[in-house]
């Protein structure tokens, strides 16, 4: 049996490895993929970090000082390997988890080949970007251009087609439509909801940075702080046909689990009439899209900025307590079940990266607690 599986090997799962090694623990690490971090090798081209270098760091292991502050994607992938490197972490790739189920002091891990393998500890770090959440209105299927996920998409090349419609305001959403705008494509971006944005940088500092607010207030009141500044930093943006949410964006995060839209240039596009906003989709006849306002427009393609959804239920089935009703963990990280533990399955305010960094150490310090105290029970005095 072996002591802890984790599974995925993301800056989550390298994160605990790592932990867990420094604890003296030697894990197993299963990876679908064929190296580590594979969903920072398949985002997009243009992606830099949107969150601060200096507050995106896995333990114990900073970036390289003369790296740029907000480091490009290419950058984050060579980290990765090189943390996997320096922590000795050699995951076992190709070993793709189907399921995980209880077993009389531990967990039997199933993968897709059949083999099963059963551990005392498993953590999940399969991530919150592995589901691509796809919409779908009355006639898309009629769409006789493409219509791609972002997921899916690298560089403007990957979508051919003049006039392209981005759905969904969300980070992706907003630079992505900046990516095509930039490569001369005529873009709309559809916008169903109010929403909240952010300048990406407040008085020299990442927006990110700016957590010391919401350590000295309670949110809410961090919001009501917060809003004058940014009214005055991003202007009235409900003249762009965007609306602005009735919530601050910290509370959106908290009570919503939505990230408001940091602002790499949208907004920009929007001012100079570059890039034109539009409410939902109310339905789609061939190539032309009506919008819920009545209004419509004709477009050659569409990319779906729609985000990803968590559902860890075709791995561990319905288990009351530990998954909510959408298989979402109940709890971002920790041990939900005796011996069961999950890193990093909420949004949270700072960034999912200092998030993992947070949970990692904690976690790894108590699974070698548990491993411990099982062992002290088994040796006889
Ligand atoms: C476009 C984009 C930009 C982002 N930018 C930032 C940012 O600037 N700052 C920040 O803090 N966060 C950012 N994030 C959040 C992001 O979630 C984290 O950066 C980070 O990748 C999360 O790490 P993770 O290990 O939890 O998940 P992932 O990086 O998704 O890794 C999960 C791993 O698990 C593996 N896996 C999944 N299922 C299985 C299975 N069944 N069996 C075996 N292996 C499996 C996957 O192949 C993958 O390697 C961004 C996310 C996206 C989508």
């Amino acid at each position: 049996m072996q002591d802890v599986i984790v599974i995925g090997a993301g800056p989550a799962g390298l994160a605990l490895a790592a932990c867990l090694r420094a604890e003296g623990r030697r894990p197993l690490v299963l990876e679908r993929e064929g190296c580590v971090g594979a969903a920072w090798r398949r985002h997009y081209d243009r992606l830099c970090l949107h969150t601060d270098r200096d507050r995106s760091h896995l333990p114990m292991t900073p970036f390289p000082r003369d790296w740029p502050r907000y480091v490009p994607r290419a950058q984050v992938v060579a980290y990765l390997e090189a943390y996997a490197a320096r922590h000795g972490v050699a995951p076992r790739f190709g070993a793709e988890v189907a399921r995980v189920a209880g077993l009389v002091g531990g967990w039997c891990v199933t993968l897709t080949s059949g083999e099963e393998l059963v551990a005392r500890h498993v953590i999940f770090a399969t991530g919150v970007s592995e589901q691509p959440h796809c919409p779908t209105w009355p006639g898309l299927d009629g769409f006789p251009g493409p219509v791609l996920h972002s997921r899916a998409y690298r560089r403007p090349a990957d979508l051919p087609g003049q006039r392209v419609l981005v759905v969904g305001f969300g980070n992706s959403g907003g630079e992505l439509a900046i990516d095509l705008v930039e490569a001369g494509r005529e873009v709309e971006i559809a916008v169903r909801s109010p929403v909240n944005l952010l300048p990406k940088e407040l008085l020299g500092r990442a927006i990110g940075n700016w957590d010391v607010v919401q350590k000295l207030f309670p949110y809410r009141v961090a919001d009501a702080i917060t809003a004058p500044i940014l009214r005055l930093m991003l202007g009235d943006y409900r003249r762009y046909g965007l609306r602005r949410a009735a919530k601050g964006p910290i509370a959106q995060i908290r009570e919503d689990g939505r990230i408001p839209l940091i602002d790499l240039g949208t907004l920009a596009l929007m001012r100079e009439g570059r890039l034109k906003a539009r409410p939902g989709i109310a339905r789609i006849d061939r190539n032309v899209v009506r919008f819920t306002d009545g209004t419509q427009s004709t477009f050659d393609a569409i990319l779906l900025a729609t985000g990803y959804r968590v559902d860890l239920r075709p791995f561990l089935g319905d288990l009351p307590g530990v998954l909510d009703d959408t298989g979402r963990p109940v709890r971002s990280g920790g041990e939900l079940a005796p011996g069961l533990w999950f890193c990093s399955y909420h949004t949270v305010p700072n960034g999912q990266l200092r998030e993992i960094a947070r949970q990692a150490p904690e976690i790894a310090r108590g699974v070698a607690r548990a491993l411990d105290q099982a062992a002290a029970v088994a040796v006889p005095r």
